[in-house]
């Protein structure tokens, strides 16, 4: 009798768990779709070279737990451990970066990790992740929080989860990483005897990585130097963090304990950890990640993500509603409004990003946040998604009492002055929406 389990670390996934996993993605498709993020089905074997370069060689996962072989041809591959690196590699390969606007893309599926086995850790996990490329306003840094908050008030999760956003800085302004870096190293160097062994080989190559230690971080991390970042990346998440509060999103920040660790990270990264779920309590996090694009051969490409691991959301979903009643799913794609900016005013944005969240709310799929873009590129982009409206957000009209915007329908090219406050019903009874499928 051959054996009948598998192997060490994996399992097979049965009903209900499997049908509760397949509502989970349901829902997860539904929401992201409605955010405009469109579905990439990555390959589950990459070679190992991909994720050394993006991942690190000195990360935990690089160096211990990737499942690492050789094939017939001697090619050295590893299954993907985690899923942006795929992305990345994507969109330097397919013709997705010379459609013009930004890429927004979704993955759904396993990662494998080569970890100590335990209760709800397994070696083969599931994982749902958005990747936006090419666009550097903090809006996408929001669009991809509010979308990741939207999907756990969906599974009905408020007030379950708690968001926490820091700023990491990054790596092109000497004041700003590479000068807490030098003064990190040097610090660590002084305490070289207390570290681990994988702690004292990292020193050099990446301090930072000490910090995010499971041993060593939490005892050196009073101690060890601040980290300050430069002016325009603590100007970016500063405005990420305004504009999370303008929908309504309470979160911690800055909160410097928040460091995650992977090496690509730059500027904004943010987590959401449920209550109950013990120490290891982080459902999802992600961040910006400006450079990776280019250091894995690219273009300079402005990037931003996150992940969650499925094993964890549903045992969050599972605490709030052991019956799993709200676990259903619908599913929808294509676009219904389009909101473009003309101006930079920060109230001005606030209404854009809030009337999105609102429409939002009542199903309506709505799009935007290229804010920093010219009026015509915006349009264009409204164009390209086959909007059905487009919401026109001025600093003058948003500026007026009540505020007003310009609303245009996509199909008749007509086009008129609307307070802001009206829109969203009109769309909603030309769409015939008009109930809310969730709430804040
Ligand atoms: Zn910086
Ligand atoms: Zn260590």
């Amino acid at each position: 009798m051959a054996e009948t389990q598998p192997v060490r670390g994996f399992r097979d996934l049965t009903a209900p768990e499997s049908t509760r996993t397949a509502a989970l993605e349901a829902a997860a498709r539904e929401t992201l779709s409605l955010y405009g993020f469109s579905e990439i089905r990555l390959p589950t074997l990459e070679l190992a070279e991909l994720f050394v370069k993006s991942t690190g060689e000195t990360s935990d996962i690089v160096e211990k737990e990737m499942f690492r072989f050789e094939d017939q041809g001697g090619r050295a591959l590893a299954l993907r451990p985690e899923g942006t690196p795929g992305v990345v590699r994507a969109y330097l390969d397919k013709s997705l970066r010379q459609q013009g606007g930004p890429v927004k893309l979704y993955y759904v599926g396993s990662m494998f990790r080569a970890e100590r086995p335990q209760k709800g850790r397994y070696r083969e996990f599931e994982q749902i992740g958005v990747e936006t490329l090419g666009n550097p306003h903090p809006a996408a840094d929001v669009e991809a929080i509010l979308a990741l908050n939207a999907l756990f008030a969906a599974l009905g999760l408020e007030g379950r989860v708690r968001l926490r956003v820091n700023n990491l800085g990054c790596d092109t302004e000497a004041s700003c990483r590479p000068a807490f870096r030098d003064a990190l190293r040097a610090y660590l160097h002084k305490h070289l005897d207390t570290l681990c062994d994988s702690c004292k080989r990292r020193v050099d190559r990446n301090p930072l990585r000490v910090l995010d230690c499971k041993g060593d971080g939490p005892r050196l991390s009073a101690e060890a130097p601040r980290f300050a970042s430069c002016a325009a990346c603590k100007a970016h998440v500063d405005q990420v963090s305004a504009l999370l509060t303008d929908n309504g999103l309470t979160h911690a920040y800055p909160d410097p304990t928040l460091v995650r660790g992977l090496d690509y990270y730059t500027r904004t990264v943010f987590e959401f950890a449920g209550t109950g779920l013990g120490s290891q309590d982080a459902v999802a996090g992600g961040g910006r990640y400006d450079g990776l694009v280019k250091l894995m051969g690219g273009p300079d490409t402005p990037a931003v993500g996150w992940a969650l691991g499925v094993e964890r959301l549903l045992l969050a979903v599972e605490a709030s509603d052991p019956s799993f009643k709200k676990l259903e799913a619908h599913r929808g794609t294509g676009r219904d409004v389009f909101v473009a900016v003309q101006g930079t005013e920060a109230p001005t944005l606030a209404k854009a990003t809030r009337l999105m969240e609102t429409m939002r709310r009542f199903s309506i799929r709505a799009g935007g946040g290229l804010f920093a873009s010219s009026l015509k590129a915006q349009m264009r982009e409204a164009g390209r998604e086959e909007a059905r409206w487009c919401v026109i957000i001025g600093d003058a009209e948003a500026a007026k009492l009540p505020p007003t915007c310009q609303l245009k329908d996509m199909t008749t090219g007509a086009q008129s002055e609307v307070l802001i406050d009206a829109v969203k019903d009109a769309i909603a009874t030309s769409l015939s929406k008009k109930e809310p499928t969730h709430g804040l």
